[in-house]
């Protein structure tokens, strides 16, 4: 596919309700695009990163600057290369680093070039993944904020609406002072859903006393207790702990997946490609993983309904190779106040899989002018 330029794309969409964590509340989703366009025809990627960063995670203000730098550079560059011909998908994700923003990067281009590809031979991303019958649809999970004034009664309610469209699993984000209250009138109000806390890193290892409490209300695991950066922190709380720990924030890379499996850190993995660096990235990770029986599960960052499109067909994908929790893979349309891409409908808690060309639904042009949406556009120029 010959490169004819790279449009980067970015709205700002307020969440239906903001979403409070230990880590910070999100008001509004930032969304940015990257749109490869080739004389053959167009690819969308993407971008995970958030407005807020974490001591993780870059800011999408970060990624989209480096986009406008160095990667659309380097796709040109990579195309000058190849005799103005776009790189093929398997090879995007290398032109890139292994910083944080990088990985971002090579998540977000290899993902566009993904999608110009897919267009272009009419397939779909699980196609071209191998996905096989029996996977077509997945069960969603969704995840639940803590209430602005720690409302008891507002997160009851949150939760009944979730699970009034049938999720299978809630996560529950829970910080110092607001762990026991919060998950007994869950576990009181719905006795045989499948809860998960997510604590976002905000405990202590002297914490381990009161997070052991979760056991007696049947919690499925206790998601990044700690700091990211410790892993050895958690492998100590681990074996302290019988409710199972799961590492999100501290999976920032595929090296620290295996590091995190070598000093047994966790037994669940919650891995989210945006971050690891995209779909090839996610899928040696969750390969290290298998092997070493740690069970994982697909996170997400809010994404608008490409990002989920891609996460839903990964997703199905790894849950054929190794049996997995439920994934964040809840509509858009549940947090989002526009989704500007689109998703297909759940029923029953369950979401099919696209098997339209393509790695997802791109997003609608009435909807980006309606949202003032920022467009640069950069031509590739050879020289
Ligand atoms: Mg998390």
């Amino acid at each position: 596919m010959k490169l004819a330029g790279v449009e980067l794309v970015r709205v700002e969409v307020p969440f239906l309700v903001d979403i409070e964590t230990a880590a910070g509340a999100h008001r509004t989703r930032s969304l940015l695009f990257v749109r490869v366009v080739s004389v053959e025809g167009e690819g969308w990627g993407e971008c995970a990163a958030l407005s807020q960063g974490t001591s993780v995670d870059p800011t999408v203000d970060e990624v989209e600057d480096a986009a406008a730098g160095r990667g659309v550079a380097r796709l040109i560059e990579a195309s000058a290369a190849r005799g103005g011909h776009l790189p093929a998908e398997a090879e995007v994700a290398q032109l890139f680093g292994s910083s944080p923003v990088d990985r971002m990067l090579a998540a977000v281009f290899e993902m566009a070039t993904s999608d110009a590809e897919l267009r272009q031979s009419g397939r779909s991303l699980a196609a071209a993944l191998g996905t096989g019958v029996g996977y077509q649809s997945m069960p969603v999970g969704a995840a639940v904020g803590i209430p602005g004034d720690r409302d008891v009664a507002r997160l009851r309610d949150g939760v009944d609406a979730v699970v009034a469209q049938g999720v299978a699993r809630v996560r529950l984000k829970i910080e110092p002072g607001w762990v026991i209250e919060p998950v007994r009138a869950v576990r009181d109000d719905h006795p045989e859903l499948v809860i998960q806390v997510d604590a976002n890193g905000s405990f202590r290892s002297d914490d381990a006393a009161g997070l052991e409490r979760l056991a007696e209300w049947n919690v499925l695991c206790i998601e990044q207790p700690l700091p990211p950066a410790d892993l050895v922190a958690h492998a100590e709380l681990a074996r302290c702990l019988s409710v199972p720990i799961c590492l999100d924030e501290s999976l920032s890379s595929p090296r620290r997946v295996l590091d995190a499996i070598r000093n047994e850190s966790c037994q669940v993995a919650c891995l989210k490609p945006g971050r690891l660096g995209g779909v090839r990235a996610t899928r040696l990770a969750h390969a290290a993983c298998a092997q070493a029986g740690v069970s994982v599960f697909v996170g997400g960052f809010f994404e608008a309904g490409l990002g989920r499109s891609s996460n839903l067909a990964l997703a199905a994908r790894l849950s054929e190779d190794a049996p997995g929790l439920v994934g964040d893979l809840s509509d858009p349309a549940t947090y989002l106040s526009v989704d500007p891409c689109g998703f297909p409908r759940v029923h029953g808690g369950w979401v099919r899989v696209p098997d339209q060309p393509g790695v997802g639904p791109s997003p609608d042009e009435v909807t980006l002018g309606d949202l003032n949406a920022r467009r640069r556009w950069f031509p590739a120029t050879y020289t």
